[in-house]
């Protein structure tokens, strides 16, 4: 790897050019098998990559669904035309992707969702609406979850499309967040079209699929990656990053160590037991990692691995928010969503760091919603893992125009 970017790394090279020669060496996405533009490599080896990549000082692949989730569905799923068609400009950062799952009615209960496909000739056209659609505002293309078979059962109807998000009928409206920023949206489809050509894994079969998608989901957020829009440039058409220069995008730093340092707050025998939990936790988790590594090259699987995970860095960043706001005191209740008076917090104690906090303190609460909420994922391990008795209904025979909305 080091050889390889000694020889490619230029930081004249624009952004796009830079991704268009990472992506196409398989670089880039190295989870991904070798024949859709990656290296066949298990997880601990691609982060062993991703930090490599980091330390050399490159501009890393291109962050987003895309990557994440995106193209190792499309890899699992997807026709070979279809992985030509998607995951190069995915790898290449030429297309940014979101993803269109979840709905006001249908979000714990996704399979209950309510967008409607319906066939025309060569193509779908699409009605419904969607929300909290990550990264929806710079989006090329979306991972379409729509009903396509009302009166199946709810899990049998549903169908996953490559949605072109730049047509007519296709309205993303920002949500702005408890940060002060718009990462998400709500996306209002009215009569848009989506080719048949751009299912992925077949007709009614798109439950299996977005599974695929939210297993990726999981495995991801466990590892440390993050939702879209939180990287140093992003991928696709719209956000306009394709033309900068890599330098000055620079990545981020150890937090609250530096912060405890910083307001003497070091010796503090209850905040170095809370420091001492967070890199517990931390090391458990990279533990967990190498043990699953260990089971699989033996031809064997911890089950529930990637629940466990995400719940772990649900828990991690919950601690995190108390003991950065414990650490900044009253500081920590103050939030500035312009740049003027985020110059003037950087005066208050915890200096820039103490943004830094209250930003992560306000967002804490999203890790444990998204990709499944907790209590999704203790459900999950109870009735997959453990064997638990699930809850009696009769969604999986009955037909879903037949089942109670709300
Ligand atoms: C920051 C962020 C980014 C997101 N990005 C995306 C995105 O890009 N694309 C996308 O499609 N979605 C996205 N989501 C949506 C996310 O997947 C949903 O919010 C999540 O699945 C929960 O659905 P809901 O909000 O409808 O809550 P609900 O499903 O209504 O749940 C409400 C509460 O009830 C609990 N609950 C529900 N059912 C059960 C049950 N059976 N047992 C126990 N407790 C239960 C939940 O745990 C929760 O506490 C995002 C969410 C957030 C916060």
């Amino acid at each position: 790897m080091k050889e390889w970017l000694e020889a490619n790394w230029d930081p004249d090279l624009t952004v796009g050019e830079w991704w268009e020669r990472f992506g196409a060496s398989g670089w880039a996405a190295p989870g991904l098998p070798e024949s859709c533009y990656g290296k066949g490599l298990p997880r601990s080896e691609v982060v062993r990559v991703q930090d490599a990549v980091s330390e050399f000082g490159a501009l890393p692949a291109p962050a987003g669904l895309g990557l994440l989730l995106a193209a190792p569905t499309i890899a699992t799923h997807g026709t070979d035309e279809q992985q030509e068609r998607f995951v190069k400009p995915i790898v290449t950062g030429a297309q940014a992707w979101c993803q269109l799952f979840s709905e006001p009615g249908a979000g714990s209960d996704l399979a209950g969702l309510q967008c409607r496909a319906e066939r025309d000739g060569d193509e779908w056209i699409i009605t419904g609406q969607k929300v909290w659609t990550s990264g929806g505002q710079v989006a090329d293309l979306g991972m379409l979850l729509a009903r396509t078979n009302p009166d199946a059962p709810k899990h049998q109807g549903i169908t996953y499309f490559a949605f072109d998000m730049k047509q007519p009928g296709v309205e993303v409206r920002p949500l702005r967040e408890l940060t002060g920023r718009a990462l998400f949206n709500e996306v209002f489809i009215s009569e848009a079209r989506v080719s048949n050509s751009a299912i992925i894994g077949g007709a009614n079969n798109g439950w299996a699929v977005a599974n695929t998608t939210l297993a990726f989901e999981r495995a991801g957020l466990g590892a440390g990656g993050g939702s879209a829009g939180a990287s140093a440039a992003v991928p696709g058409t719209i956000a306009g990053d394709l033309g900068r220069r890599p330098g000055g995008l620079a990545g981020t730093s150890p937090l609250l160590q530096a912060v405890a340092k910083q307001v003497g707050a070091n010796t503090d025998p209850l905040i170095r037991q809370d420091l001492a939990r967070l890199y517990t936790l931390t090391e458990i988790g990279r533990y967990l990692t190498l043990r699953q590594k260990a089971l699989r090259a033996a031809g064997s699987d911890l089950p529930g691995i990637g629940n466990i995970a995400k719940l772990s860095m649900s828990t991690i960043l919950r601690l995190s928010r108390d003991l950065g706001l414990r650490l900044l005191g009253p500081r920590g209740t103050l939030h500035a969503y312009d740049t003027a008076g985020t110059e003037e917090l950087t005066k208050l104690p915890g200096g820039r760091f103490g943004g830094m906090i209250t930003e992560m303190a306000l967002f804490a609460q999203a890790p444990q919603i998204y990709g499944g909420t907790d209590e999704i994922q203790h459900n999950i391990l109870g009735e997959r893992v453990l064997g638990l008795p699930k809850e009696p209904n009769n969604d999986k025979v009955t037909p879903f125009r037949d089942l109670p909305r709300s």
